[in-house]
């Protein structure tokens, strides 16, 4: 509605005599602009170009009734005149929403300003007051839909107003008697205390205070709460009333106290998880400090878990692991600790054993010993009985300065130790194995050097044929220390497999080969059909990339790769047959061949032998080596050669080292050979010579 100050009227008036009359009572007021129309349709067109503050009309109009430019609840008021008095007249025209009924007279017409600006003012207040009331319920209708607990108390803490989410929380139902309630009575007695001391003061001082309460509801339920009082004023600034918003935060403790769990616990096992059990290790190192009483800390794996969860499934394997978990529990005492690391490792530490070390030993392994009878119980699930044992590494904590971390890492040591002493046993953890430790973790240090500061070689041992004639040669790595000199493969291969560096290694050994052998064929020493034999290890060979880098590096170096030879054992491939095969498949589409190293060696080679996409096997130099006094041997040997022939797979026999091993192997029909005999692994210029000087010989 515009400023009183300001305000238009549109005047409905057929009669000019009338409507000049009134044009003029109005005349005077300089605020006012008047606007006379003498229809309803000019009216109505009026209405619209310019909405008047009020509408005075006439009751008969040429084309219809004043009244129908009532609009009832509208921002405009209309007064409505007649000529004639007459009460039911009156009564419709009010009813059908006018501000005003005037009968038309010299004097009400002369009165009309005062009529008009009454009428305006008493309809601006009533329009207010609708708009306000429209507001309220709007306010209202949020409070009520809104999930949180609101409400307003008076300066004694008595309820005036509580919305529908607090009525539901708190269990008070619609007809209880709100001003006869206190939210402090559904406090705890502690956090009532609270709200007193601190709660109204703060909010009194502040504004506003807020925490988490906790409630308790009509039916006796504990609601934890995040509560915000608040303290409002009136304009003198007292005090008048207080409001209160509280939000259940149930959920979100529980979502809080779910994540914290996690970090801490394992979700399968419900056991303490790694992090949980450094912090116990480290609590109980210091308490064997305090006061002198040993612990020892147990490090146990399951055997062969593996297998049940591979034949079985996951779930069953998940099964299994949750009653080891709980047998562990049922068996130890409250004090000791029982975490799972992940996989099948669980980790006990044994609190307050002796404070004799001798006794307190033994009473490790006594523990150790009923955990593995508690583990070697049956184990029923899903309707199969499971038999399972464990193998467990032990080390003492004592008051010495090994940290938590060092007495995991002892123990694990021990628990390896145990595995590789045939499982299912319990190992304690000795300075030896600790000096191993740490001569492993220097050597695989000095590794890592080598690696940075090329110091890795290649050697290579020719392949000879019946004659005796070069046919290839096989690529040996060597690691060339500053000090240490030349050291073989097995003092550090497996080292390079265990820390994965074997795989950066091995990149290496292919591009290093590929590289000597163009080297070699631009020379015109290297035949394009000598075979160049690469060894490849478990680890490089389950690498998903290995294939497509070795297919880049033969692109590199244009090499047909007919002439490659991989060396595989059968150690490298039985653990995921499968996976290998679809490897050597990837690696054979570009063309690399396959052959079995250390053949005999394996338990089960011959029966795999047909499944495996091989073209050469290497026959064991351990057989090779006696197979002229081991009749044994010699039978072995010639019916490897005999199941080869019938197989299609070329033979070479490796670590040949006297002419009679040489002559009896041709004797069974051996085509290819290797060994100290023919030539010793040997440098890369070496090996240059001794492939001119066999060219020449040619
Ligand atoms: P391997 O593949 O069976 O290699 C044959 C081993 O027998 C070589 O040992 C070689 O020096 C040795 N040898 C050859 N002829 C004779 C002989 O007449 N008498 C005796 N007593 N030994 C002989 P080396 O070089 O110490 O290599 C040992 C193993 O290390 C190799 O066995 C192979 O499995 C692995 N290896 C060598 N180089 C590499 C490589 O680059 N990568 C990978 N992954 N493994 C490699
Ligand atoms: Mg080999
Ligand atoms: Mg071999």
């Amino acid at each position: 509605m515009r400023n009183q100050s300001n305000y238009r009227i549109l005047l409905v008036e057929d009669d000019p005599a009338h409507a000049e009359l009134i044009e003029r009572e109005f005349a005077s007021d300089s605020l006012c602009q008047l606007h006379t129309v003498g229809t309803l349709a000019q009216a109505r067109q009026s209405m619209r170009l310019a909405a008047p503050d009020l509408v005075i009309t006439d009751l008969r109009l040429p084309d219809g009734e004043g009244t129908e430019l009532i609009e009832p609840d509208g921002r405009c008021p209309t007064i409505v005149m007649t000529a004639y008095s007459d009460e039911r007249v009156a009564v419709q025209v009010i009813k059908s929403g006018a501000a005003d009924y005037i009968v038309k007279s010299p004097e009400t017409m002369a009165a009309m300003p005062r009529a008009a600006s009454r009428v305006l003012r008493e309809w601006r207040l009533m329009f207010e007051q609708k708009l306000a009331n429209e507001r309220q319920q709007r306010l209202t209708a949020i409070l009520e839909a809104t999930p949180d607990l609101i409400c307003i108390a008076d300066l004694d803490g008595f309820l005036t107003y509580i919305n529908r989410a607090g009525r539901e929380m708190l269990g008070i139902t619609a007809d209880e008697d709100i001003g006869r309630i206190r939210l402090a009575d559904f406090h705890s007695p502690a956090d009532g205390q609270k709200i007193l001391r601190d709660g109204i003061p703060t909010a009194v001082r502040n504004g506003t205070w807020s925490d988490e309460t906790t409630f308790r509801t009509n039916n006796g339920e504990m609601i934890l709460t995040s509560q915000v009082l608040i303290s409002h004023r009136n304009q003198r600034g007292d005090i008048e009333f207080f409001s209160t918003i509280a939000r259940d935060i149930r959920h979100l403790r529980a979502a809080e106290e779910r994540v914290e769990y996690l970090a801490y616990y394992d979700p399968l096992t419900g056991l303490p998880n790694r992090n949980e059990l450094a912090k116990r290790l480290d609590m109980e190192v210091s308490r064997v400090r305090r006061n002198h009483r040993h612990g020892a800390l147990l490090f146990i794996d399951l055997d062969n878990f593996k297998t049940i969860n591979d034949s079985l499934g996951h779930p069953v394997g998940d099964q299994v692991l949750k009653e080891m978990g709980l047998r562990l529990r049922k068996y130890l005492r409250g004090d000791d600790t029982v975490a799972r690391l992940g996989g099948d490792e669980f980790v006990v530490i044994l609190s307050g054993l002796s404070a004799d070390s001798i006794e307190a030993v033994a009473q490790a392994r006594e523990i150790a010993n009923k955990i593995r009878d508690t583990v070697a119980l049956e184990c029923h699930v899903n309707d199969t009985d499971l038999h399972l044992t464990a193998s467990i590494g032990i080390t003492m904590i004592t008051s010495d300065d090994a940290s938590g971390h060092d007495l995991l890492r002892f123990a694990d040591t021990a628990m390896y130790e145990a595995k590789r002493e045939g499982r299912n046993r319990s190992e304690f953890f000795s300075e030896t194995m600790s000096s191993d430790v740490s001569r492993q973790l220097e050597l695989e240090n000095l590794l890592r050097r080598a690696l940075r500061e090329r110091q890795f070689q290649l050697f290579y041992q020719p392949l000879v044929d019946a004659r005796g004639h070069i046919i290839g040669a096989e690529t040996l790595i060597r690691w060339d220390h500053p000090e240490r000199g030349i050291t073989a493969p097995s003092e550090f291969l497996e080292v390079l497999e265990s820390t994965g560096q074997i795989v950066e290694v091995g990149d290496w050994v292919v591009s290093s080969a590929l590289a000597q052998v163009t080297q070699w064929m631009q020379q015109g020493i290297w035949h394009e059909d000598f075979a160049l034999c690469i060894n490849i290890s478990p680890r490089q060979f389950r690498d998903p990339q290995f294939a497509s880098n070795v297919q880049s590096q033969l692109e590199r170096f244009n090499l047909s790769s007919r002439n490659i030879v991989m060396e595989v054992t059968e150690h490298n491939i039985i653990h995921d047959l499968d996976d290998a095969i679809l490897r050597m498949g990837e690696l054979m589409q570009c063309g690399i061949r396959f052959s079995l190293d250390d053949f005999g060696t394996g338990y089960s080679s011959l029966s795999h032998l047909k499944n495996l996409p091989v073209s050469h096997i290497k026959i064991d130099r351990s057989f090779v080596h006696d197979i002229c006094n081991n009749a044994g041997d010699e039978a072995m040997v010639a019916s490897i050669l005999a199941l080869s022939r019938h197989l299609g797979l070329k033979v070479v026999a490796e670590g040949v080292e006297t002419e009679q091993q040489f002559a009896l192997l041709q004797d069974h029909g051996c085509e290819y050979f290797q060994g100290f005999y023919f030539g010793k692994p040997v440098s890369a210029f070496e090996m240059s010579e001794l492939l001119a000087a066999s060219e020449s010989a040619a």
